[in-house]
This record gives structure tokens, sequence and C-alpha cells, in this order.
């Protein structure tokens, strides 16, 4: 299990996430991604060089937005790939994801019958397709995710974007770390505080079970 950073704010966010996944290196991994959205546009950059390396990519293809998903990858389903590397896409939605998804079979299975085609050979696609499948019934992305976690079985820290709504960054964990980082007009998270330290120092650690939806603005 390597690392996850996400971030929402009103200004480009690429710098917090590239700096979080510096500071996650330590634990080692074999390939890393970002995703963001501007506009309504989702970019996604993935790697399976070092950070250094990603940032470099983000920077010469002019990738930024005011919300993004970050991902250090330690592979244990599929190989150390460009393609296996996270954040997974399904339409609009963009995944990252610490764990192991231990029915990821029968849920490929399920989401095959329903159209979906698998692009990479990892348990994490399934969330994407399965978070798609329940955004397209329910219109919410909160509730898309906590559906889908319901017919997961596992290990998983998440977070979830969607293409259409650049206010919403919604987390999950059960079995493996994940905390929010509260700014001003900001919130963060990460698998660790050591990759939120250069924008908050104020911590929600989340529980097992606990689903989170955060956005720029208190509302
Ligand atoms: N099981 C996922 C994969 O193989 C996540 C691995 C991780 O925790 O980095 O892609």
């Amino acid at each position: 299990m390597c690392g996850i950073v996400g971030a929402i704010a009103a200004r480009d966010i690429v710098p917090v996430l590239i700096e979080g996944l510096k500071r996650l290196e330590y634990r080692g991994y074999d390939s890393a991604g970002i995703a963001v959205i501007r506009g309504h546009t989702l970019q996604r950059v993935r790697s399976t060089g070092r950070v250094a390396e990603l940032e470099r990519i983000a920077q010469t293809t002019d990738v930024t937005g005011l919300i993004g998903i970050a991902h250090t990858r330690w592979a244990t389903h599929g190989a150390p790939s460009e393609k296996n590397a996270h954040p997974h896409v399904s339409g609009g939605v963009s995944v990252v994801h610490n764990g192991i998804i231990e029915n990821h079979e029968e849920m490929r299975d399920k989401l095959r019958s329903l159209g979906y085609r698998f692009v990479s050979d990892t348990d994490t696609e399934v969330i994407a397709h399965l978070v798609n499948w329940h955004l397209k019934a329910c219109g919410d992305l909160f509730e898309a995710v906590r559906r889908s976690l319901a017919e997961l079985v596992g290990a998983y820290a998440i977070a979830v974007i969607n293409e259409a709504d650049d206010q919403r960054l919604v987390v999950a964990r059960m079995g493996a770390p994940l905390l929010l980082g509260l700014g001003n007009g900001q919130n963060f998270a990460a698998s660790d505080a050591s990759a939120l330290v250069q924008v908050t120092q104020r911590i929600v650690y989340l529980e097992e079970g606990d689903c989170a939806e955060s956005q720029p603005h208190r509302r």
C-alpha cells in the first residue's frame, strides 16, 4: 500500500498533489499518477518513473486544475505499468485506491455484463466502473461511492472525483489509512499527514468505514 493525495481549492492544486506525492516517496512505489479537473475536463498523467518525472510531464503538458487526486502505486493486481497505474477512469469518474478488492473478479464479470470494458489488469478499475454505474442511477457522487462500497469486499482507501463537478472530492477508508486536511477555502486528503504538512496542520483522521465529501468552501 502506497500513497494517496487529494486536493480541492480555488487555485491550481497540481503543485500540492506533486509535493504530497514526493513526501510519500519514502514508502516506495512502482508507478505514480494524477488526475485533475479543469473546466469540466478531466486530465490524467501516469508514469512508471519517479514523481519528478510525473511533475515534468504535468508541467510540459500544462496540466492544471482546481480539484485533483494523486497516487503512488505498489502493484498487487496487474504488473507495474502505465496502463495499470492509478488514477483509473470510467467515463468522467476518476479513482485512486490503496489496498485490495477481494471480490474484484466477480465484480468484473458483473460490470462486463453491464457493458463496461476493462483496460487495466487491476482490482481498482472495478471501483471506477462501479461508481460510474451508480452515479448514472443516482446522480450524486457521494451516494454513488457509498453504494459502490457496499458491494465491495476488501481493504481500501480511495479518493474519487467526477469530471462534471469540480466542487466535490469524495474519500473513504476501510483497512487502509486516510485522513482529511482542512484549510481556508481549500481542503485536502492523504494517506499520511506528512503529505500535507506544507498546506495544513489541521487534520481529521477518518475512522474505519467512513466515507466523506470535501468541498472547497464551507456551506
Ligand atoms: N490493488 C491496487 C493495484 O494493484 C492498489 C495497490 C496499492 O495499494 O498501491 O493497483
